[in-house]
C-alpha cells in the first residue's frame, strides 16, 4: 500500500480523529499491591513475591504512594478526583500475567474530566480533554529474543508484574498527529515536574497506544477506529499517525470500510500491520476486585496533595516570560526539564542581570553546546561561571568580544569560565586620549557614516563603537568607548 499515492486535494477532503491512551509506570520504590521492588533491570524473577505471582491466598495490600502519586498527577492534569472509587479485575489469560488478571480501575476511576493545553499550527493554543485517569498494575515481560534457544523458547521475566501503572485516556479531541506529538510532550513535562513518574519510553515506563479514524470533514459522527500499539517514541507516534491517516483514507477512497481492529507499528518499515480484529477482541469480564475495599481519597488528602504540587511548566513558563523577559521559545528551553529550570533560577538570582544570564546560557553557551552536539549536562562552563561572565559584563569589566574569545578557550579546553577568566585576565582599554584616537581615525574614514548620524540617524553610533572595538581588538572598555564616541560624533 502506497500512501504517497493521494494527492493534496484527497486528503484535504478528509479530517483525522485521534485520541491517545498513555500508560505511564509511577515511580514508587515498592509495587502496586506488594513489598517487591519496583526497579527496572533487575535479574529477571528476582523482585517477586506471592502476591505479584498471584499464587492462591495471597492478598493486596495497596502502596499509599501510589495513590499520592496519581492523585498528584491526577491534579496537575486538571481531572476531578473521585473522593470513592473501586478497584476492579480485568480478566484475560496471557502467559506474562500469573494472577489470570490485572487489578484495575473500570467504572469508578480515580480521576475524571481534566485537560491539557497545547499549541497548535496557527499558533493559538487548543484544550485536549482528558476522559481518565486508573490506577492499575502491570503485567510480566514476554522475552522473545536474545537466548540461544530464542527461536524455538519465549521466556518470561515477572519483574513488572504488579508495577503500579497510571493509564491516561484522551478524549478523541486531537486532530493531527502534531497536535498528538505536542499532547504528550506537554503530559511528559507534567509527569516529570510532578517527579510521578521518569518517564523512560525506553525502559517502558511510558507507552502510548494511539486510536485514530478518519472522517469526511464536517461528517456528524467519527468514523471507524484503528487502535496503533508498539510506538515506543512520540516521534514514532507521530509518524504510526501519519502513515494510519492516509492508509485509512486510502481504504476509503478506493470504495472500501476501515476495519475496527488493532495494528502493530512497525517502525522499520515505517507501516502499521493488522494485529487483532474487533470479533477476536477481549470480554474482561469486569468486576469488582473482591480483595481490596474502595479506594478513598478525602478531600483533605487532596488539599495536601495540591500543597505539594511544584510550579508545573505552563505556569513556570509564563512567569519566566515575564520575569526575564524571555520569548516563549527560550522559556521552552529553559524549563524543558525542572531540574535544569531550578539550576538556572538558583544560579541566575544571584546574578547582577538574571535576563543576562539567561541570555548567555542561551545564546554563547547554548550556541557553542549545539555546534558541538553536546547536551548541557556536558557542558565545560557551569551555572556558577555563566553568573560569572554575566556579572563581569554587566559591570563592563569586560567586553562581548572578550567573552566569546573566553568561551572558545573554555570549550577548547573543557575548562570552566572562571578558570580561564583568572589565567587569561583579558586586559581592558581605559585610556582614554588612545580611545579617542581610535575614535578620530575610524570617524576620518567614514564619513558618510558620519554625516548620517548628524543628520539624525543616531543608531549609527553603534557602527562606530563596533568599527573601534574591532581596532582595539575587543579591548576597549565598553562604557568607555559609548561614552567618547558620542562625545566625538556631537562635537
Ligand atoms: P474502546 O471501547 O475501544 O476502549 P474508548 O471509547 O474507550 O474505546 O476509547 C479509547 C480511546 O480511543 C480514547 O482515547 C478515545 O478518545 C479514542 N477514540 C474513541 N473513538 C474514537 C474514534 N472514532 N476515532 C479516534 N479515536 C477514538
Ligand atoms: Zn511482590
Ligand atoms: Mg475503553
Amino acid at each position: 500500500m502506497s500512501a504517497a499515492a493521494l494527492s493534496p486535494e484527497v486528503l484535504a477532503k478528509y479530517e483525522p480523529v485521534i485520541g491517545l491512551e498513555v500508560h505511564v509506570q509511577l515511580l514508587t520504590a515498592s509495587k502496586a499491591f506488594c513489598g517487591c521492588a519496583n526497579h527496572f533491570g533487575s535479574e529477571p524473577n528476582t523482585n517477586v513475591c506471592p502476591v505479584c505471582l498471584g499464587l492462591p491466598g495471597a492478598l493486596p495490600v495497596l502502596n499509599a504512594k501510589a495513590v499520592e502519586f496519581a492523585t498528584l498527577a491526577s491534579l496537575a492534569l486538571h481531572c476531578e478526583v473521585r473522593e470513592r472509587s473501586i478497584f476492579a479485575r480485568k480478566n484475560y489469560f496471557y502467559p506474562d500475567l500469573p494472577k489470570g488478571y490485572q487489578i484495575s480501575q473500570f467504572d469508578k476511576p480515580i480521576a475524571e474530566n481534566g485537560w491539557i493545553d497545547v499549541p497548535t499550527a496557527n499558533g493559538t493554543i487548543k484544550r485536549i480533554g482528558i476522559t481518565r485517569l486508573h490506577m492499575e498494575e502491570d503485567a510480566g515481560k514476554s522475552l522473545h529474543d536474545g537466548f540461544s534457544d530464542s527461536a524455538t523458547r519465549t521466556y518470561l521475566d515477572l519483574n513488572r508484574c504488579g508495577t503500579p501503572l497510571a493509564e491516561i485516556v484522551s478524549e478523541p479531541d486531537i486532530r493531527t498527529p502534531d497536535e498528538a506529538f505536542e499532547y504528550l510532550t506537554r503530559m511528559k513535562e507534567i509527569l516529570l515536574y510532578t517527579a510521578v513518574s521518569d518517564c523512560n519510553m525506553e525502559e517502558g515506563s511510558l507507552r502510548c497506544d494511539a486510536n485514530v479514524s478518519v472522517r469526511v470533514k464536517g461528517a456528524p459522527v467519527f468514523g471507524t477506529k484503528v487502535e496503533v500499539k508498539n510506538v515506543n517514541s512520540f516521534r514514532f507516534v507521530r509518524l504510526a499517525l501519519e502513515y494510519e491517516i492516509e492508509r485509512q483514507i486510502e481504504v476509503i477512497e478506493s470504495g472500501g470500510r476501515v476495519t475496527q481492529e488493532s495494528r502493530l507499528w512497525n517502525a522499520g518499515e515505517g507501516r502499521t500491520y493488522s494485529m487483532r480484529s474487533k470479533e477476536q477482541a477481549h470480554d474482561y469480564r469486569y468486576f469488582p476486585e473482591p480483595d481490596l475495599p474502595p479506594l478513598l481519597v478525602s478531600a483533605e488528602f487532596q488539599e495536601e496533595m495540591r500543597k505539594k504540587m511544584p510550579e508545573l511548566p505552563e505556569a513556570r513558563r509564563a512567569r519566566m516570560i515575564a520575569e526575564y523577559e524571555l520569548n516563549p521559545k527560550d522559556a521552552a528551553t529553559l524549563t524543558a526539564s525542572r531540574e535544569f529550570a531550578d539550576r538556572f533560577e538558583a544560579a541566575a538570582r544571584t546574578a547582577k542581570s538574571p535576563r543576562r544570564v539567561a541570555n548567555l546560557l542561551l545564546s554563547e553557551v547554548g550556541g557553542r553546546l549545539k555546534a558541538l552536539d553536546l547536551e548541557q549536562e556536558q557542558s565545560p562552563v557551569s551555572m556558577a561561571g555563566i553568573v560569572q561572565a554575566a556579572d563581569l559584563l554587566e559591570e563592563d569589566k569586560i567586553s562581548s568580544k572578550q567573552l566569546k574569545q573566553l568561551l572558545d578557550v573554555s570549550f577548547e579546553k573543557g575548562e570552566d569560565f572562571g578558570a580561564v577568566y583568572e589565567r587569561e585576565k583579558p586586559q581592558q582599554l581605559t585610556d582614554v586620549s588612545a580611545i579617542e584616537k581610535m575614535i578620530d581615525e575610524v570617524i576620518a574614514a567614514n564619513p558618510k557614516q558620519v554625516e548620517q548620524y548628524r543628520a539624525g540617524k543616531k543608531t549609527m553610533a553603534g557602527f562606530f563603537v563596533g568599527q573601534v572595538m574591532r581596532a582595539s581588538k575587543g579591548q576597549a572598555n565598553p562604557a568607555l568607548l559609548n561614552e567618547l564616541v558620542a562625545k566625538k560624533l556631537e562635537g
